[in-house]
């Protein structure tokens, strides 16, 4: 009998060491009890005091620390995709905003982006032409190599992770926000850069979110690689920063009101 309260004993201590042990990070792992009596400053953090923007007036406005890429007023911070020593080859409408310019190729920006923060809004052509992925395509390519698609998805069935909203072939949306082709859509999209180890090989995948007219439509989700029209996403070689570029996918795809912030 004694043994096995002994062994109880042996077994009981062994675990309360145990436990002691499992908080052995601490501090990075505070136990569930404060050892001292705590203060409510003691969990205040102060500086560095966190940086003011000033946030547009209305919902969509750029805010001060945005780069502004379009504003309906010029193409100054595109090029033409095939020869980027070249303007964009894309038409400015009234001031407002730009068109695409079907058979003159897609346009890029003139700066480098990896992670970011970008606003961009989109009309379909005005009129209603063809179907499926016909009907008002374009696209946006982070890093020039990531899309997410633009399309007229306003009664216009096509596979679903080819319409509006979706990473081109990767992920479908979560719902279908898009409205008439007469009326703007935006885009909101928070996107992380993947990352390469020093060997090249791939370390963590891209990731975005986008909101498609306020509507959530992609959850933080995980690109998958390079889109492809044929075959299946992998990842390319490895890279840094890139151009944004805006798809000539042959439609009269409309753009204004563009920005961006580092992230
Ligand atoms: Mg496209």
């Amino acid at each position: 009998m004694k043994t096995i309260y002994s062994l109880l004993f042996i077994i009981i201590g062994l675990s309360f060491t145990n436990l002691v042990f499992s908080q052995g990070n601490y501090p990075n792992t505070p136990p569930a009890v404060s050892p001292m009596p705590m203060k409510p400053e003691m969990t205040e953090i102060w500086e560095p005091e966190v940086p003011v923007v000033t946030p547009g007036k209305n919902l969509g406005d750029a805010p001060s620390d945005a780069t502004i890429l379009f504003n309906g007023e010029n193409l100054d911070q595109w090029a033409s995709k095939k020869d980027p020593s070249r303007p964009a080859p894309w038409k400015i409408v009234d001031k407002t905003h730009m068109e695409v310019v079907p058979g003159s190729g897609d346009i890029q920006t003139k700066m480098k982006f990896g992670d970011c923060q970008l606003h961009l809004e989109f009309s379909a052509p005005d009129a209603v032409e063809s179907q499926g992925q016909g009907r008002g395509n374009s696209g946006v390519f982070f890093q020039n190599r990531y899309e997410l698609q633009i399309l007229d998805s306003y009664n216009n069935r096509t596979y679903r992770n080819g319409q509006a909203g979706s990473i081109y072939k990767d992920h479908a949306p979560l719902v279908n926000a898009m409205k008439g082709p007469l009326e703007w859509n935006t885009f909101d999209v928070i996107y992380r850069a993947p990352r390469f180890k020093a060997d090249g090989s791939l370390d963590s995948p891209a990731t975005i979110t986008v909101l498609h007219n306020g509507v959530l439509v992609q959850n933080n989700v995980t690109i998958n690689g390079l889109t492809l029209y044929i075959g299946l996403h992998h990842y390319p070689e490895a890279h840094g920063d890139d151009v944004i570029s805006l798809q000539d996918h042959g439609n009269k795809t409309q753009f204004r009101n563009i920005w961006i912030r580092k992230l």
